[in-house]
């Protein structure tokens, strides 16, 4: 059990700085998820907590020690990752044991950590197979197993899901939850995917071009986004974002085009004067067939996507497209008039710098 720390890390790779002073405090137990597009430095930040690549500058410390210059073997720490990255020759039992042989733990002892790591996962079975003879989902879980054997104070996961079907990563995401209810142990776990984020995180940390934008649970992000960034992130469909004009000290007086206005609590000390996007969710939208008052925005349906239980409307309006979220059997056409309800409790608004005015929605 450790807590991890990092002070004021930068990575350079030559002249190109890749991660830009990061401040993070990740408390024991956690599971905390490093979340981010493509090439925003996630796993650059994963390695140098593994020791996999080195700091250029800060410091790192697990457990209250620090690490800087700590093999990646001695931190206490198990990496899990996409690749799965097992011995293709031996077995599964024969990959869950290999570091332990390596580290010269006995025999007795290494079947009986094998034996529990292999009852956590179920993969009793498979012990004596090969990774050539497993699916997708049992290989990840021998990688998986081979961290577990080891007793890690901190394990780290690279994207563990992204080699399977849709269907097995929503499984594999609960086990992973799981697992980490049932060892307790803290998990750093990286992902370019906000639904992994939202439902695995005690914690996340939303990452851009070697920044963090913002750490807090999943509900935090998704009702007090800092920054639009964070707010186009969180959520899928993503917020709608739709230009507008803002006034105000305390309270701002929202107005969009096609005379659509309305009034909008700011958060404490906030004032707004000029240019300014509205960001609301396509879940906090509502369709109605008449007018309603100020707040109502009005356009033509151009898509409806219909999943079964829900559906989407795509509707075109003065201010852009909307997107609406709805029942599954919502009853209007392609092409029909409507008007849309905006809520302004929860509405987000965002300055010309993109960070936000509002204090969120719950
Ligand atoms: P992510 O895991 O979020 O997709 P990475 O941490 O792999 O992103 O990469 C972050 C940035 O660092 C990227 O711009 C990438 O091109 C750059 N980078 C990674 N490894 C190297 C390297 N060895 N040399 C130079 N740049 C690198
Ligand atoms: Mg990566």
């Amino acid at each position: 059990m450790a807590d991890v720390s990092m002070q004021k890390v930068f990575k350079r790779y030559g002249k190109a700085e890749v991660i830009h002073g990061v401040d993070l405090q990740i408390d024991d137990g956690e599971f905390v998820v490093f979340v981010g597009p493509s090439g925003c430095g996630k796993s650059t930040l994963l390695r140098m907590i593994s020791g996999l690549e080195e700091i250029s500058e800060g410091d790192l410390f697990i457990g209250g020690e620090q690490m800087n210059d700590v093999p990646p073997a001695k931190r206490g720490i198990a990496m899990v990752f996409q690749s799965y990255a097992l011995y293709p020759h031996l077995a599964a039992r024969g990959n869950l044991e290999f570091g332990l042989k390596l580290q010269g733990v006995n025999k007795s002892e290494r079947d009986r950590r094998v034996q529990r790591a292999a009852d956590i996962l179920q993969i009793t079975e498979l012990l004596d197979r090969r990774p050539k003879d497993m699916s997708g989902g049992q290989r990840q879980r021998v990688a998986i197993g081979r961290a577990i054997v080891r007793n890690p104070s901190v394990f780290l996961f690279d994207e563990p899901l992204s080699n399977l079907d849709a269907k097995l990563r929503v499984q594999m995401r609960q086990e992973l939850a799981q697992l980490h209810g049932r060892l307790n142990t803290t998990m750093i776990y990286v992902t370019h995917d906000q639904v992994e984020a939202m439902t695995m995180a005690d914690k996340i940390v939303v990452l851009q071009d070697g920044f963090v934008e913002q750490v807090g649970s999943p509900m935090d992000l998704y009702h007090r986004p800092r920054n639009r960034f964070v707010a186009g992130f969180i959520g899928s469909p993503g917020m709608n974002f739709l230009p507008a004009t803002a006034r105000g000290q305390g309270q701002a007086t929202v107005e969009l085009a096609g005379d659509v206005s309305f009034d909008v609590p700011l958060a404490e000390g906030m004032g707004a004067q000029g240019q300014v996007a509205i960001g609301i969710r396509p879940e906090h939208l509502k369709i109605s067939g008449e007018k309603a008052d100020a707040g109502t925005l009005r356009g033509e349906v151009s898509v409806i996507e219909r999943l079964g239980a829900e559906s989407y409307a795509y509707v075109r309006t003065e201010v852009g497209q909307v997107i609406v979220k709805a029942d599954g059997d919502l009853p209007v056409k392609i092409d029909e008039r409507i008007q849309i309800v905006i809520d302004p409790k929860r509405v987000h608004l965002f300055d010309d710098h993109d960070i936000v005015l509002t204090a969120g929605t719950a």
